[in-house]
């Protein structure tokens, strides 16, 4: 009998090969870490090796030419060996303290912020927008891009009460994650409906099944088959565009942003939260996004301002209260902060046994 074949595992590639060897000779040994100052981290070994890792911000999408000039930095002051964190940043690691103060005076003269650690406004995790996915409504790059432009100081200084993790979507399909403060596209009018296009690129009965309010039915329109909405059912989450783009949901005026607070993945002290909107309709107003940025500064400036220290987002506005948020934010509290949505008592289960 032949021998079973095997699967092929294309996950994630085995870390070791790309690993610092220091860091894989002490793989699991620590003793202690530390950070002697905005953007280094200092792990001591058991063995008493030491590792300076250094942290620089990038703008995540980056062309041949700046890949290439990170990766010469590696070479010629660090130990050739690099790594990106989940928020893209970049991160080279030295085993000489000595070699610590050069390649910090290196990245700042090539425009490559030190910072991101401890708490600090670290580099935002945004989803792919227009370069990489095909239904955004907003480019979460771009929207982060013009954003960390203007929170320079407080990526490169520890100065806030805890870290801030931002996060940014630009779909309301929504793989970005929970933040404490996320910047998310918020679509409010109904698909467009292309008739003479949805017999052809649409599997009706998916899209009709994709929809979470059951809005979307079967019909004929001038004797071919297509779809039609009910208008009044219609939540405008923007479900049904991706299985069938003639569904068109994304519009330059009415494709809005909304800021969302007080989301957290960690477990650290309290458990893990959705974050809640605080401030919608805000323009979609490339390239810079000037009004979703005020807001979110805004938003930081009364937190670093109020909260005690080791607060996160959600702690503090779990001890003023909402009312005083709003207060010290001066952002408006309108009906639509109000989730009266029958199916809320489903989505805001956040428990992970199967319900019907
Ligand atoms: S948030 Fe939506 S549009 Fe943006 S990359 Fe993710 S799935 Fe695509
Ligand atoms: S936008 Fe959402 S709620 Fe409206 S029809 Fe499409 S899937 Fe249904």
């Amino acid at each position: 009998m032949s021998a079973p074949r095997m699967p092929i595992e294309s996950g994630v590639p085995d870390p070791f090969p790309y690993m610092h060897p220091t860091l894989k000779k002490n793989f699991g040994q620590w003793k202690y870490h530390d950070r002697p100052r905005p953007g280094v981290l200092h792990h001591v070994a058991k063995t008493g090796e030491e590792v300076w890792t250094v942290r620089a911000g990038t703008q995540r999408q980056m062309d041949t030419y700046t890949i290439r000039k990170l990766m010469d930095i590696a070479d010629q002051f660090a130990d050739g060996y690099v790594r990106f964190t989940i928020r893209s940043n970049i991160e080279y690691m030295v085993t000489d303290e000595k070699k610590v103060q050069p390649l910090i005076d290196k990245l700042q003269a090539e425009g490559f912020p030190v910072g991101g650690t401890g708490n600090s406004v670290s580099m935002i995790s945004h989803t792919q927008g227009w370069l990489h996915c095909d239904i955004p409504g907003t480019d979460a790059s771009g929207a982060v891009k013009a954003l960390m432009d203007e929170l320079y100081h407080e990526f490169t200084h520890e100065e806030m009460p805890n870290r801030v993790r931002m996060t940014t979507s630009c779909c309301q399909i929504n793989c970005g994650g929970q933040g404490d403060i996320a910047i998310n596209i918020q679509h409010t009018k109904p698909p467009k409906i292309n008739h003479d296009l949805v017999a052809n690129v649409c599997e009706r009965p998916s899209v009709v099944a994709r929809c979470p309010v059951a809005a979307i039915r079967p019909a004929m329109v001038n004797g071919k088959p297509s779809l039609e909405v009910d208008e009044k059912k219609c939540i405008c989450c923007g479900a049904c565009f991706p299985p069938c783009p003639p569904m068109q949901i994304n519009d330059p005026e009415h494709s809005k942003l909304a800021i969302w607070v007080g989301g957290k993945n960690s477990n650290a002290r309290s458990k893990p939260t959705f974050h809640k909107l605080v401030a919608a309709g805000i323009p979609n107003n490339p390239p810079r996004w000037p009004e979703a940025s005020a807001v979110v500064k805004n938003i930081l400036n009364a937190y670093k301002k109020d909260a005690k220290d080791y607060e996160r987002m959600n702690e503090w506005i779990d001890r003023i209260g909402w009312p005083r948020f709003f207060e010290l934010t001066g952002l408006p509290f309108t009906k639509y902060h109000i989730d009266n949505w029958r199916g809320g008592r489903v989505n805001l289960n956040a428990s992970a046994h199967i319900r019907f």
